[in-house]
């Protein structure tokens, strides 16, 4: 196995993106940037795009595509995703999004964007049962519960359903991602850099099927990383 990777991963709520993304991370030792993460810790640090965020997210407003690239710029240029490579998760969202990132990274372009496709009755069913610790935020559901009662293995808290897990507010969640990302999608097809992966298994399973399609683009060397 060869370290380093420049990846992007796409997949709806419930498609297990996170936990895939943290497994993926190990793997090929890059860092795993999630857009949440990265927008709290420019903001914390004080970086100059983090300080234009934290204007604009004082105020009340969104962050626009202009300052979130640039806070994705800053990440990209630090040492260990300049060696290595990255996995981002919840970056891009919108066309106009990947269009400023193959800007930036325009001398160490991506090498594949992973589509992690889980269907629709699987993914609601997944959301359904989610249980959530009020306290820590651990999530659990109702296959995996905590091992006492409906108590925080972590903290102690009460874990509970989301009061945002109805099926009818999961359903607005997945149309509105649904709408936001077929463009993004067809995007990267266009350019030959998208993977359909299914995400329908255990996290083993599906790690394996994303390993394969990572690999196999890495040596047909449309795109050599460093
Ligand atoms: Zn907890």
């Amino acid at each position: 196995m060869i370290p380093g990777a420049r990846l992007v991963l796409l997949g709806r709520q419930g498609a297990g993106k996170g936990t895939q993304c943290v497994r993926l991370s190990r793997h090929y030792v890059v860092p795993h940037i999630s857009t949440g993460d990265m927008l709290r810790a420019a903001v914390r640090e004080g970086t100059e795009f983090g300080r234009k965020a934290k204007d604009i997210m004082d105020s009340g407003d969104l962050v626009s595509d202009e300052i979130m690239v640039g806070i994705v710029d800053e990440r990209l240029d630090r040492d260990d995703t300049r060696h290595r490579g990255y996995i981002l998760d919840g970056f891009p969202r919108t066309v106009g999004q990947a269009e400023l990132l193959a800007k930036i990274t325009a001398t160490d372009p991506l090498d594949l964007v992973i589509d992690l496709v889980v269907p629709t009755d699987v993914v609601l069913e997944r959301l359904a049962s989610r249980r959530v610790c009020t306290d820590c935020g651990a999530n659990y559901s109702v296959d995996t519960p905590p091992k006492y009662g409906w108590v925080c293995d972590n903290c102690g808290g009460d874990v509970v359903q989301r009061a945002d897990d109805t099926p009818e507010a999961i359903q607005k969640r997945l149309d509105l991602y649904e709408r936001e990302t077929a463009p993004l999608i067809a995007w990267y097809a266009d350019r030959d850099l998208l993977a359909e992966v299914d995400g329908l298994g255990s996290a083993e399973e599906v790690t394996g099927r994303l390993v394969e399609a990572i690999d196999l683009r890495r040596r047909s060397g449309a795109s050599p990383s460093s």
